[in-house]
C-alpha cells in the first residue's frame, strides 16, 4: 500500500492544485519543500490500484546556464531576432519542466505534450505528432511520445520549417524522417538532411533495427550544442563542413537512440553504456564509409583526450553531475577511453562476438527485427555477460582493468639477452590480454595467459609492439604529453589574466 505519491518537480514551479482521480485534494495534502513534491491522499492507495494524479503547476523555469551540459530552458533568438527557445535537461533532470520520476529508470509509458505558441512559430517534439490546433493567433502542438527517456522530452519553439521524407529500411519497412530547420536555413539543412538515411542505414546494418520506427526518426536545430531528445535530437553544430564527410553532432546524438533510449543505464554509474558506444560509432562509422584510416585517426584524437583519474563504473549509484566532474569522477573517459576500449574488445574478440553482444546489450537479444523488442534497461554487468555469452569465455578481467580501476594497463617491456620480455601490469591484477609483435618481417602473438611474454628478437629491424594498434595501455609519452599541456595551459591563462590586467589598469582614466 502507498501511503504517499512522490515526484520530483523543480520549487522555481508552485503547485496551484492537485486531484486524485478526479477528486480536489486540499493545499494541506501536498508539499515541495525541496524540489519533491509530495501527495498524501486521504487513505493509503492499495497495492496494484492505478491512480490518476493531476497536477497544475507554473511558474518561470530555471534558465540554462550552459546548455546543455549546464541544463534548463535556453531563451534565445534567431539572427534575424525571432524568439528561438529550448531545453536541455540531462544533468538537473526533467522535474525542471515537468513533475516526473528523474531517475533513468523513471520512464513513462506515454507523455502527451500540448505546446500552445503564437503564430507562425512552431513548436516540434519527440514521437507523433497527433494534431495542429489554431486558435485566435494561437497554435497548440499536440505529440504523443511513446516511453521517452525522463530527460529525453524536450520542448523546441521557434520559426521552423520542416522537412520530411520517408526512409526506406533493410528491414523491408519505411519510416518518416524529418528535420525542422530555422527558416532561413534551408538550404544548409537540406545537406545535413540528406544524411539522415546513410546514418540510420548504418546504424541498421551494424547495431540493428532503429528502435522507435513506429514514431520517426527526426532532428531540430536548436541555440545549443546537441542532446539526445528522443525521436526528436537536438542539432546545434551549425552545419560545419567536416574532414570526415559527415556531421559528427547528428551521428553522435542519433546513436543514441540506440545507447541511451533504446537501452538505457539504470543508473548513471553505467552511462558509458551510453556514451562509450555513442562516441566509438563515429570511429566506426568512418570505417565503414572510408576505411581504416579515418577509424584509426579518430580513436587516437580520442586517446590522447582519456585522463585514467577515476574509474568508469565506480560500482555504487552516482549522480549525473558527479559522473561528469572530472574532479569527482570519471569525466570524458565515459567517451573518449570508454571508445578506445570497445575498439580494444572487438580487435580481442572479433566483429562476431562484438556485435552480438552489442546487439543483446541495446535488445536483449541476438536477433533483433522491426516488432521483436521494446525499450530495456541495462547495467554494466549484462554487457559483460552478453560478452561471456557470444565468446564462450570469461571476459571479467578485461572489464575489472578498463572500467573498474583508473589506471589503464601497462605493459613493461624489457630485454634479456637477445629476447623481449613483456609483462602486464595492472592494478586489476589478472590480465592476459594477447600481445602481438612485429619481428623483422614476421607478426607473433604472444598469449599473455600468466601476463608474461618472451620473444627472440635478436637484432630483428623492427621490432614494434602491438603493430595493429589494437590494444588501449598506458603510454608514457603520452603522460608527459598531458603534463606538458596542463602547465602550458596554466600559463596561458595566467599570460592572458596578466594581460587583461593590464589592459585595465591602461583603460582606467588619469
Ligand atoms: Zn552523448
Amino acid at each position: 500500500d502507498l501511503p504517499a505519491i512522490v515526484l520530483d518537480l523543480d520549487r522555481e514551479l508552485p503547485v496551484s492544485a492537485v486531484s486524485l482521480d478526479g477528486r480536489a485534494l486540499p493545499a494541506s495534502a501536498w508539499r515541495n519543500p525541496d524540489g519533491r513534491l509530495t501527495i498524501t491522499p486521504p487513505a493509503p492507495i492499495a497495492a496494484g490500484h492505478p491512480v490518476a494524479v493531476r497536477i497544475r503547476y507554473g511558474g518561470i523555469p530555471v534558465e540554462a546556464k550552459r546548455a546543455p551540459w549546464d541544463g534548463g530552458f535556453v531563451w534565445a533568438k534567431t539572427p534575424d531576432g525571432r524568439p528561438w527557445i529550448a531545453t536541455a535537461v540531462q544533468g538537473e533532470g526533467c522535474d525542471l519542466f515537468w513533475p516526473c520520476i528523474d531517475h533513468p529508470t523513471g520512464e513513462p509509458d506515454l507523455v502527451d505534450l500540448r505546446v500552445t505558441v503564437p503564430a507562425p512559430l512552431s513548436a516540434p517534439s519527440g514521437g507523433v505528432l497527433v494534431d495542429i490546433k489554431e486558435d485566435g493567433g494561437k497554435r497548440t502542438f499536440h505529440w504523443r511520445i511513446k516511453t521517452p527517456n525522463t530527460y529525453a522530452v524536450a520542448l523546441n519553439i521557434g520559426p521552423y520549417v520542416q522537412l520530411k521524407d520517408t526512409y526506406k529500411s533493410r528491414f523491408g519497412d519505411s519510416f518518416p524522417i524529418e528535420f525542422w530547420t530555422v527558416e532561413g536555413n534551408e538550404a544548409k539543412a537540406r545537406g545535413l538532411f540528406a544524411q539522415f538515411a546513410p546514418m540510420l542505414d548504418f546504424y541498421e546494418g551494424m547495431i540493428g533495427p532503429y528502435p522507435f520506427r513506429s514514431e520517426k526518426m527526426g532532428a531540430v536545430e536548436t541555440p545549443h550544442l546537441g542532446m539526445e531528445h528522443q525521436t526528436l535530437n537536438a542539432y546545434g553544430a551549425g552545419y560545419a563542413q567536416e574532414i570526415y564527410g559527415f556531421d559528427w553532432l547528428l551521428h553522435h546524438e542519433l546513436s543514441h537512440e540506440w545507447f541511451g533510449n533504446q537501452m538505457t543505464n539504470v543508473d548513471w554509474d553505467d552511462m558509458w553504456l551510453h556514451e562509450a558506444f555513442g562516441t566509438y560509432m563515429q570511429p566506426l562509422y568512418s570505417q565503414w564509409l572510408h576505411g581504416d584510416m579515418e577509424y584509426m585517426v579518430r580513436l587516437n584524437e580520442m586517446r590522447v583526450k582519456t585522463f585514467n583519474k577515476f574509474p568508469i563504473v565506480s560500482g555504487k549509484p552516482m549522480e549525473e553531475e558527479a559522473v561528469y566532474d572530472a574532479k569527482v569522477g570519471p569525466g570524458t573517459d565515459i567517451y573518449y577511453k570508454g571508445a578506445n576500449m570497445l575498439h580494444s574488445l572487438r580487435a580481442l574478440i572479433g566483429d562476431k562476438a562484438f556485435f552480438q553482444a552489442t546487439r543483446v546489450l541495446v535488445y536483449g537479444r541476438p536477433d533483433p527485427k522491426p516488432g521483436n523488442f521494446a525499450p530495456r534497461y541495462a547495467v554494466t554487468d549484462d554487457f559483460i555477460k552478453a560478452v561471456n555469452d557470444a565468446t564462450g569465455a570469461d571476459y571479467g578481467w578485461f572489464f575489472d582493468a578498463y572500467l573498474r580501476h583508473a589506471q589503464l594497463p601497462d605493459l613493461v617491456e624489457t630485454r634479456e639477452g637477445d629476447d623481449l620480455v613483456l609483462a602486464w601490469k595492472t592494478p586489476a591484477g589478472r590480465f592476459p590480454m594477447p600481445v602481438e609483435v612485429k619481428v623483422g618481417d614476421k607478426v607473433v602473438t604472444l598469449p599473455m595467459a600468466d601476463g608474461t611474454g618472451r620473444v627472440r628478437v635478436a637484432g630483428a629491424v623492427p621490432v614494434i609492439v602491438d603493430p595493429g594498434s589494437k590494444i588501449l595501455r598506458r603510454q608514457p609519452y603520452l603522460e608527459a604529453y598531458h603534463a606538458w599541456k596542463t602547465a602550458k595551459d596554466a600559463s596561458d591563462k595566467a599570460k592572458v589574466d596578466g594581460a587583461k590586467a593590464d589592459g585595465a589598469k591602461a583603460a582606467k582614466p588619469k
